[in-house]
């Protein structure tokens, strides 16, 4: 739970980095002329920091340019920021398979729909041939009348 947050720092590299280390602000390019994205750190010492390092980071060719962007985290930030990380993380993850499920029950939902239609025209089929059942049995007690029973 202590010491350097990278991992493959030697100690050339940590004194580049000290040297290069400050707040001023997000760099655009390193000394090799490469863009440089803003990272954040998720290690138990900068929780959460965000920073910016040469991609050549740990490489031989590696320039030395290595920016932290946000002050150090003090003692209880590195207590509480990891905890919270990984419940953001959790509950993201929840998320991803609440909608995953929210989809399979949408897909779900269409193929009842289908159903429900299909049997709907089926009761309007069978409502047709009660009605034609309906007129032939009236039709036939007609013709029962004219004959006299
Ligand atoms: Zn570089």
């Amino acid at each position: 739970m202590s010491g350097s947050s990278s991992s493959n720092s030697n100690s050339s590299q940590r004194r580049r980095s000290q040297n290069t280390s400050s707040s001023s602000g997000p760099v655009d390019e390193c000394r090799c002329g490469m863009k440089l994205p803003v990272l954040t750190a998720w290690t138990d010492q900068n929780p959460g920091r965000r920073f910016q390092k040469c991609p050549n980071y740990g490489k031989p060719s590696y320039c030395g340019v290595f920016v932290w962007l946000d002050p150090d985290i003090c003692e209880r930030g590195r207590e509480l920021l990891p905890k919270m990380h990984r419940t953001i993380m959790r509950l993201e993850d929840e998320i991803y398979w609440f909608k995953r499920r929210e989809n399979c029950l949408k897909d779900e939902l269409i193929e009842y729909q289908k159903r429900e239609k299909s049997l709907e025209s089926i009761v309007i089929d069978c409502k047709r041939i009660e009605n034609n059942l309906r007129a032939e049995i009236a039709d036939s007690q007609e013709k029962r009348k004219e004959f006299g029973n």
